[in-house]
Protein backbone atom coordinates (compact mmCIF):
# COMPACT_ATOMS: atom_id res chain seq x y z
CA UNK A 1 0.00 0.00 0.00
CA UNK A 2 1.38 3.51 -0.85
CA UNK A 3 1.36 5.08 2.81
CA UNK A 4 1.34 8.83 1.88
CA UNK A 5 0.95 10.06 5.37
CA UNK A 6 4.59 8.18 6.10
CA UNK A 7 5.60 9.24 2.91
CA UNK A 8 4.91 13.07 3.78
CA UNK A 9 5.98 12.64 7.26
CA UNK A 10 9.61 11.84 5.28
CA UNK A 11 9.37 15.43 3.88
CA UNK A 12 9.69 18.25 6.51
CA UNK A 13 9.38 21.21 5.01
CA UNK A 14 5.65 20.00 3.98
CA UNK A 15 4.46 20.18 7.37
CA UNK A 16 5.26 24.05 7.43
CA UNK A 17 2.68 27.46 6.80
CA UNK A 18 2.63 29.68 3.81
CA UNK A 19 1.16 33.04 4.56
CA UNK A 20 -1.05 31.49 7.10
CA UNK A 21 -2.20 28.57 5.06
CA UNK A 22 -0.90 24.71 5.13
CA UNK A 23 1.81 24.80 1.99
CA UNK A 24 0.64 22.51 -1.16
CA UNK A 25 3.64 22.34 -3.29
CA UNK A 26 2.69 22.31 -7.04
CA UNK A 27 6.27 23.65 -8.39
CA UNK A 28 7.72 19.76 -8.09
CA UNK A 29 8.07 20.48 -12.52
CA UNK A 30 10.77 23.04 -11.36
CA UNK A 31 12.36 21.58 -8.13
CA UNK A 32 10.87 18.75 -5.92
CA UNK A 33 11.04 18.80 -1.99
CA UNK A 34 13.97 16.57 -0.36
CA UNK A 35 13.04 13.69 1.64
CA UNK A 36 14.94 13.44 5.46
CA UNK A 37 17.04 10.66 3.85
CA UNK A 38 18.37 13.82 1.29
CA UNK A 39 19.15 15.93 4.15
CA UNK A 40 20.83 13.43 6.21
CA UNK A 41 22.89 12.10 3.68
CA UNK A 42 24.13 15.86 3.13
CA UNK A 43 24.72 16.44 6.35
CA UNK A 44 26.31 13.43 7.14
CA UNK A 45 28.89 14.43 4.09
CA UNK A 46 29.25 17.83 5.67
CA UNK A 47 29.32 17.11 8.92
CA UNK A 48 31.40 14.17 9.47
CA UNK A 49 32.82 13.01 5.87
CA UNK A 50 34.02 15.63 4.19
CA UNK A 51 37.01 15.60 1.94
CA UNK A 52 37.71 16.01 -2.18
CA UNK A 53 37.22 12.67 -3.99
CA UNK A 54 39.68 11.19 -6.21
CA UNK A 55 42.89 12.48 -5.02
CA UNK A 56 43.50 12.00 -1.92
CA UNK A 57 45.17 9.11 0.39
CA UNK A 58 43.91 9.99 3.95
CA UNK A 59 40.16 8.06 5.40
CA UNK A 60 38.11 10.42 4.89
CA UNK A 61 39.15 11.28 1.52
CA UNK A 62 38.39 7.55 0.55
CA UNK A 63 35.24 7.55 2.68
CA UNK A 64 33.32 10.24 0.05
CA UNK A 65 35.37 8.66 -2.87
CA UNK A 66 33.46 5.36 -2.03
CA UNK A 67 29.92 7.55 -1.26
CA UNK A 68 30.63 9.79 -4.16
CA UNK A 69 31.67 6.52 -6.48
CA UNK A 70 28.84 4.15 -5.36
CA UNK A 71 26.35 6.68 -6.61
CA UNK A 72 27.19 5.81 -10.24
CA UNK A 73 25.97 2.09 -9.44
CA UNK A 74 23.04 3.68 -7.80
CA UNK A 75 21.82 5.60 -10.90
CA UNK A 76 22.45 2.94 -12.81
CA UNK A 77 20.76 1.07 -10.97
CA UNK A 78 17.75 3.37 -10.65
CA UNK A 79 18.11 3.27 -14.73
CA UNK A 80 18.30 -0.22 -15.58
CA UNK A 81 21.52 0.27 -17.30
CA UNK A 82 24.03 -2.52 -16.94
CA UNK A 83 27.32 -0.84 -16.86
CA UNK A 84 27.87 1.88 -13.79
CA UNK A 85 30.90 3.16 -16.06
CA UNK A 86 27.99 4.36 -18.67
CA UNK A 87 26.89 7.04 -16.47
CA UNK A 88 29.27 10.65 -16.06
CA UNK A 89 27.87 11.99 -13.18
CA UNK A 90 27.43 16.13 -13.64
CA UNK A 91 24.87 19.28 -12.45
CA UNK A 92 22.18 17.98 -13.96
CA UNK A 93 20.62 18.10 -17.38
CA UNK A 94 21.77 21.32 -18.60
CA UNK A 95 25.12 20.63 -18.33
CA UNK A 96 24.30 16.92 -19.59
CA UNK A 97 22.86 18.11 -22.55
CA UNK A 98 25.48 20.80 -23.48
CA UNK A 99 28.02 18.04 -23.02
CA UNK A 100 26.84 15.73 -25.61
CA UNK A 101 26.89 19.33 -28.23
CA UNK A 102 29.86 20.06 -27.33
CA UNK A 103 31.59 16.66 -26.58
CA UNK A 104 30.15 14.58 -29.43
CA UNK A 105 28.00 16.91 -31.76
CA UNK A 106 30.37 19.62 -32.83
CA UNK A 107 33.07 17.33 -33.83
CA UNK A 108 30.67 15.98 -36.38
CA UNK A 109 28.63 18.01 -37.40
CA UNK A 110 28.89 20.01 -41.29
CA UNK A 111 26.80 23.27 -42.15
CA UNK A 112 23.77 21.33 -42.92
CA UNK A 113 23.15 18.33 -41.08
CA UNK A 114 20.16 18.36 -39.25
CA UNK A 115 18.93 17.94 -35.42
CA UNK A 116 15.28 16.84 -35.01
CA UNK A 117 13.46 18.46 -32.11
CA UNK A 118 9.75 18.57 -30.82
CA UNK A 119 8.35 21.75 -30.27
CA UNK A 120 7.83 20.85 -26.18
CA UNK A 121 11.52 21.07 -25.77
CA UNK A 122 13.01 22.90 -22.66
CA UNK A 123 15.22 25.88 -23.16
CA UNK A 124 17.92 23.46 -22.17
CA UNK A 125 17.82 21.04 -24.93
CA UNK A 126 17.36 23.54 -27.65
CA UNK A 127 20.02 26.12 -27.01
CA UNK A 128 22.89 23.90 -27.08
CA UNK A 129 21.49 22.87 -30.60
CA UNK A 130 21.75 27.01 -31.77
CA UNK A 131 25.00 26.68 -30.76
CA UNK A 132 25.36 24.26 -33.64
CA UNK A 133 23.04 26.21 -35.89
CA UNK A 134 25.07 29.77 -35.52
CA UNK A 135 28.54 27.87 -35.31
CA UNK A 136 28.62 25.25 -37.66
CA UNK A 137 25.29 25.63 -39.51
CA UNK A 138 23.21 23.10 -38.40
CA UNK A 139 19.83 23.08 -39.13
CA UNK A 140 17.20 22.61 -37.00
CA UNK A 141 13.75 20.62 -37.99
CA UNK A 142 10.73 20.74 -35.52
CA UNK A 143 7.58 18.55 -35.20
CA UNK A 144 4.70 20.00 -33.73
CA UNK A 145 2.14 18.42 -31.10
CA UNK A 146 -1.37 17.41 -32.14
CA UNK A 147 -4.79 19.18 -30.93
CA UNK A 148 -4.33 17.42 -27.32
CA UNK A 149 -0.37 17.90 -27.14
CA UNK A 150 0.56 14.83 -28.02
CA UNK A 151 3.84 13.75 -30.47
CA UNK A 152 3.20 11.16 -33.41
CA UNK A 153 5.96 9.35 -33.18
CA UNK A 154 5.76 8.82 -36.63
CA UNK A 155 6.66 12.57 -37.43
CA UNK A 156 9.41 12.62 -35.48
CA UNK A 157 10.42 9.37 -37.60
CA UNK A 158 9.16 11.32 -41.13
CA UNK A 159 10.93 14.24 -39.85
CA UNK A 160 14.37 12.09 -39.89
CA UNK A 161 16.57 13.08 -43.35
CA UNK A 162 19.59 11.64 -44.84
CA UNK A 163 21.13 15.26 -43.71
CA UNK A 164 19.76 14.21 -39.55
CA UNK A 165 23.24 13.83 -37.23
CA UNK A 166 20.53 13.78 -34.25
CA UNK A 167 17.02 13.34 -32.57
CA UNK A 168 16.73 15.22 -29.28
CA UNK A 169 13.50 14.76 -27.48
CA UNK A 170 12.01 14.54 -24.20
CA UNK A 171 10.01 11.92 -22.81
CA UNK A 172 7.83 14.03 -21.04
CA UNK A 173 7.00 17.70 -21.57
CA UNK A 174 7.83 20.07 -18.49
CA UNK A 175 4.41 22.05 -19.67
CA UNK A 176 1.45 19.60 -20.50
CA UNK A 177 2.52 16.61 -18.89
CA UNK A 178 2.39 14.25 -22.28
CA UNK A 179 4.45 11.54 -22.70
CA UNK A 180 6.21 11.14 -25.56
CA UNK A 181 6.63 7.00 -27.11
CA UNK A 182 10.54 7.41 -27.18
CA UNK A 183 10.70 3.59 -28.05
CA UNK A 184 9.82 3.82 -31.07
CA UNK A 185 11.73 6.70 -32.05
CA UNK A 186 14.92 5.22 -30.90
CA UNK A 187 13.87 1.83 -33.29
CA UNK A 188 13.43 3.98 -36.15
CA UNK A 189 16.03 6.24 -35.58
CA UNK A 190 18.38 3.39 -34.51
CA UNK A 191 17.23 1.25 -38.13
CA UNK A 192 18.37 4.74 -40.13
CA UNK A 193 21.25 4.96 -38.09
CA UNK A 194 20.62 8.16 -36.46
CA UNK A 195 21.64 8.40 -32.54
CA UNK A 196 18.66 9.68 -30.39
CA UNK A 197 19.23 11.99 -27.02
CA UNK A 198 16.22 11.63 -24.75
CA UNK A 199 15.66 14.61 -22.44
CA UNK A 200 14.40 12.82 -19.01
CA UNK A 201 14.65 15.47 -16.64
CA UNK A 202 10.62 15.09 -15.98
CA UNK A 203 9.94 11.27 -17.54
CA UNK A 204 12.18 9.79 -14.59
CA UNK A 205 10.30 11.54 -11.62
CA UNK A 206 7.23 10.05 -12.59
CA UNK A 207 7.73 6.93 -14.60
CA UNK A 208 10.17 3.95 -14.11
CA UNK A 209 12.75 3.94 -16.87
CA UNK A 210 14.67 1.15 -18.66
CA UNK A 211 17.65 1.89 -20.19
CA UNK A 212 18.46 -1.47 -21.47
CA UNK A 213 15.36 -1.48 -23.58
CA UNK A 214 15.11 1.81 -24.59
CA UNK A 215 18.53 1.79 -25.83
CA UNK A 216 18.75 5.67 -25.92
CA UNK A 217 22.79 6.96 -27.20
CA UNK A 218 22.08 9.99 -24.25
CA UNK A 219 19.39 10.01 -21.68
CA UNK A 220 20.07 13.17 -19.47
CA UNK A 221 18.68 13.54 -15.45
CA UNK A 222 18.55 16.29 -12.91
CA UNK A 223 18.67 15.41 -9.54
CA UNK A 224 16.98 18.59 -7.70
CA UNK A 225 13.83 17.10 -9.92
CA UNK A 226 14.13 13.59 -8.81
CA UNK A 227 13.96 14.87 -4.98
CA UNK A 228 17.96 15.23 -4.38
CA UNK A 229 20.07 18.47 -4.43
CA UNK A 230 20.58 20.55 -6.93
CA UNK A 231 23.25 21.35 -8.51
CA UNK A 232 23.64 17.41 -8.83
CA UNK A 233 22.38 15.13 -12.13
CA UNK A 234 23.64 12.42 -14.24
CA UNK A 235 23.61 11.31 -17.89
CA UNK A 236 23.59 7.57 -19.57
CA UNK A 237 26.24 7.58 -22.76
CA UNK A 238 25.78 4.29 -25.16
CA UNK A 239 29.36 2.69 -25.09
CA UNK A 240 29.69 3.61 -28.78
CA UNK A 241 29.25 7.18 -27.95
CA UNK A 242 31.01 7.38 -24.83
CA UNK A 243 33.74 6.14 -27.46
CA UNK A 244 33.22 9.10 -30.51
CA UNK A 245 33.00 11.53 -27.45
CA UNK A 246 36.00 14.12 -26.85
CA UNK A 247 36.35 15.61 -23.70
CA UNK A 248 34.50 18.85 -22.91
CA UNK A 249 35.61 20.34 -20.02
CA UNK A 250 39.42 19.91 -19.09
CA UNK A 251 40.86 20.39 -15.99
CA UNK A 252 41.95 17.91 -12.43
CA UNK A 253 40.34 14.39 -12.79
CA UNK A 254 39.82 13.44 -16.16
CA UNK A 255 43.34 13.18 -16.97
CA UNK A 256 46.10 10.62 -17.03
CA UNK A 257 49.21 12.87 -18.20
CA UNK A 258 50.16 16.41 -18.50
CA UNK A 259 52.79 17.44 -19.91
CA UNK A 260 54.45 20.46 -21.02
CA UNK A 261 53.64 19.83 -24.93
CA UNK A 262 50.80 17.16 -24.84
CA UNK A 263 47.77 15.36 -22.28
CA UNK A 264 46.34 12.18 -22.35
CA UNK A 265 43.15 11.63 -20.76
CA UNK A 266 41.42 9.22 -17.75
CA UNK A 267 39.07 6.38 -19.62
CA UNK A 268 35.36 7.22 -19.34
CA UNK A 269 33.57 8.08 -17.34
CA UNK A 270 36.24 10.40 -15.53
CA UNK A 271 37.23 11.49 -18.70
CA UNK A 272 34.33 13.91 -19.10
CA UNK A 273 34.03 15.06 -15.05
CA UNK A 274 36.62 17.47 -14.80
CA UNK A 275 37.86 19.32 -11.34
CA UNK A 276 35.84 18.74 -8.18
CA UNK A 277 32.82 17.74 -8.55
CA UNK A 278 29.42 18.21 -6.38
CA UNK A 279 30.40 15.67 -3.99
CA UNK A 280 28.06 16.12 -1.39
CA UNK A 281 25.30 17.18 -3.57
CA UNK A 282 26.08 13.98 -5.74
CA UNK A 283 26.09 11.74 -2.56
CA UNK A 284 22.76 13.23 -1.39
CA UNK A 285 21.14 12.30 -5.25
CA UNK A 286 21.84 8.64 -4.22
CA UNK A 287 20.24 8.89 -1.15
CA UNK A 288 17.07 10.94 -3.28
CA UNK A 289 16.77 7.69 -5.73
CA UNK A 290 17.78 4.75 -2.96
CA UNK A 291 14.70 6.51 -1.82
CA UNK A 292 12.53 6.64 -4.88
CA UNK A 293 13.31 3.34 -5.06
CA UNK A 294 12.37 2.30 -1.67
CA UNK A 295 8.43 3.22 -1.84
CA UNK A 296 8.88 1.69 -5.50
CA UNK A 297 8.56 4.28 -8.64
CA UNK A 298 5.55 1.97 -10.26
CA UNK A 299 4.26 3.10 -7.26
CA UNK A 300 4.91 6.54 -7.43
CA UNK A 301 3.54 6.45 -10.95
CA UNK A 302 0.28 5.18 -10.06
CA UNK A 303 -0.43 7.37 -7.15
CA UNK A 304 0.54 10.52 -9.20
CA UNK A 305 -1.92 9.06 -12.30
CA UNK A 306 -4.40 8.80 -9.37
CA UNK A 307 -3.84 12.20 -8.52
CA UNK A 308 -3.65 13.13 -12.40
CA UNK A 309 -7.43 11.58 -12.64
CA UNK A 310 -8.65 13.03 -9.84
CA UNK A 311 -7.41 16.76 -11.25
CA UNK A 312 -8.63 16.09 -14.06
CA UNK A 313 -12.31 15.25 -13.28
CA UNK A 314 -12.22 18.44 -11.03
CA UNK A 315 -10.37 21.02 -13.59
CA UNK A 316 -12.80 19.75 -16.31
CA UNK A 317 -15.84 21.24 -14.25
CA UNK A 318 -14.45 24.66 -14.05
CA UNK A 319 -15.37 25.72 -17.57
CA UNK A 320 -13.51 29.43 -17.60
CA UNK A 321 -10.51 27.41 -16.94
CA UNK A 322 -8.30 26.65 -20.28
CA UNK A 323 -5.94 23.25 -19.73
CA UNK A 324 -3.44 22.96 -22.36
CA UNK A 325 -2.40 19.65 -23.20
CA UNK A 326 -5.37 16.94 -22.59
CA UNK A 327 -3.30 13.91 -23.87
CA UNK A 328 -4.49 10.73 -22.28
CA UNK A 329 -1.03 9.42 -21.85
CA UNK A 330 0.20 12.79 -19.58
CA UNK A 331 1.63 12.88 -16.03
CA UNK A 332 -0.17 15.02 -12.97
CA UNK A 333 0.96 18.40 -14.79
CA UNK A 334 -1.40 20.97 -15.23
CA UNK A 335 -0.92 24.13 -17.31
CA UNK A 336 -3.26 26.72 -17.80
CA UNK A 337 -4.86 30.16 -18.31
CA UNK A 338 -8.29 31.38 -17.05
CA UNK A 339 -10.77 33.13 -19.01
CA UNK A 340 -10.55 36.99 -18.77
CA UNK A 341 -7.19 39.16 -18.66
CA UNK A 342 -5.68 37.82 -15.27
CA UNK A 343 -2.29 37.43 -16.14
CA UNK A 344 -0.22 33.92 -14.83
CA UNK A 345 1.66 35.75 -12.42
CA UNK A 346 -1.41 37.61 -11.23
CA UNK A 347 -3.06 33.53 -10.94
CA UNK A 348 0.12 32.67 -9.08
CA UNK A 349 0.03 35.33 -6.80
CA UNK A 350 -3.60 35.11 -5.81
CA UNK A 351 -2.56 31.09 -5.29
CA UNK A 352 0.37 31.90 -3.03
CA UNK A 353 -1.95 33.53 -0.95
CA UNK A 354 -3.55 30.75 -0.02
CA UNK A 355 -0.68 28.62 0.42
CA UNK A 356 -0.33 27.08 -3.03
CA UNK A 357 2.85 26.97 -4.44
CA UNK A 358 2.42 26.82 -8.35
CA UNK A 359 5.04 28.55 -11.44
CA UNK A 360 4.07 31.27 -13.28
CA UNK A 361 6.07 32.04 -17.12
CA UNK A 362 7.02 30.34 -20.22
CA UNK A 363 8.31 27.10 -18.72
CA UNK A 364 11.49 27.42 -19.98
CA UNK A 365 9.43 26.68 -23.71
CA UNK A 366 9.23 29.74 -25.37
CA UNK A 367 8.37 26.96 -28.89
CA UNK A 368 6.08 25.36 -27.25
CA UNK A 369 4.39 28.96 -25.96
CA UNK A 370 4.56 30.17 -29.60
CA UNK A 371 2.60 27.32 -30.56
CA UNK A 372 0.26 26.95 -28.20
CA UNK A 373 -0.85 30.86 -29.20
CA UNK A 374 0.00 32.04 -25.20
CA UNK A 375 2.65 33.92 -24.05
CA UNK A 376 2.53 32.58 -20.08
CA UNK A 377 0.38 29.76 -18.47
CA UNK A 378 0.42 28.75 -15.03
CA UNK A 379 1.65 25.09 -13.80
CA UNK A 380 0.84 22.74 -11.03
CA UNK A 381 2.84 19.79 -11.50
CA UNK A 382 2.15 17.33 -8.83
CA UNK A 383 4.78 14.52 -6.96
CA UNK A 384 5.82 11.69 -5.17
CA UNK A 385 3.42 13.60 -1.46
CA UNK A 386 0.94 15.42 -2.96
CA UNK A 387 -2.54 14.63 -1.88
CA UNK A 388 -6.26 14.55 -3.22
CA UNK A 389 -7.19 17.18 -0.05
CA UNK A 390 -3.92 19.13 -1.60
CA UNK A 391 -6.22 19.20 -5.94
CA UNK A 392 -9.19 20.27 -3.68
CA UNK A 393 -7.25 23.26 -1.82
CA UNK A 394 -5.59 24.26 -5.17
CA UNK A 395 -9.10 24.17 -6.92
CA UNK A 396 -10.85 26.38 -4.26
CA UNK A 397 -8.24 28.42 -4.65
CA UNK A 398 -8.29 28.58 -8.59
CA UNK A 399 -11.82 29.60 -7.46
CA UNK A 400 -11.43 32.24 -5.86
CA UNK A 401 -9.13 33.15 -8.82
CA UNK A 402 -11.99 33.05 -11.12
CA UNK A 403 -14.01 35.42 -8.53
CA UNK A 404 -11.20 38.03 -8.42
CA UNK A 405 -10.49 37.92 -12.17
CA UNK A 406 -13.93 37.00 -13.58
N1 LIG B 1 14.53 19.54 -19.46
C1 LIG B 1 13.32 19.59 -18.90
C2 LIG B 1 12.19 18.86 -19.56
C3 LIG B 1 13.12 20.31 -17.73
O1 LIG B 1 11.90 20.35 -17.19
C4 LIG B 1 14.22 20.98 -17.13
C5 LIG B 1 14.03 21.79 -15.91
O2 LIG B 1 13.01 22.43 -15.74
C6 LIG B 1 15.47 20.88 -17.73
C7 LIG B 1 15.59 20.17 -18.90
C8 LIG B 1 16.68 21.56 -17.17
O3 LIG B 1 17.04 21.00 -15.95
P1 LIG B 1 18.18 21.67 -15.07
O4 LIG B 1 17.84 23.12 -14.95
O5 LIG B 1 18.11 20.95 -13.78
O6 LIG B 1 19.47 21.46 -15.78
Amino acid sequence: MYDIEKIRADFPILSREVNGKPLVYLDNGASAQKPKPVLDAVRMGYEHEYANVHRGLHYLSNVSTEKYEAVRGTVARFLNASDPNSIILNSGTTEGINMVAYAWAMPRFEAGDEIVLSIMEHHANIVPWHFLRERQGAVLRWVDTDAVGNIDPQKVIDAISPKTKLVAITQLSNVLGTVVDVKSIIDAAHAKGVPVLIDGSQAAVHMPIDIDTLKPDFYALTGHKLYGPSGSGAIYVAPERLAEMRPFMGGGDMIRDVARDQVTYADPPMKFEAGTPGIVQTIGFGAALEYMMDVGVSNIEAHERSLRDYARTKLDGLNWLNVQGQSSDKAAIFSFTLDGAAHAHDISTVLDKRGVAVRAGHHCAQPLMEHLGVSATCRASFGMYNTTAEVDAFVDALELCHDLFA
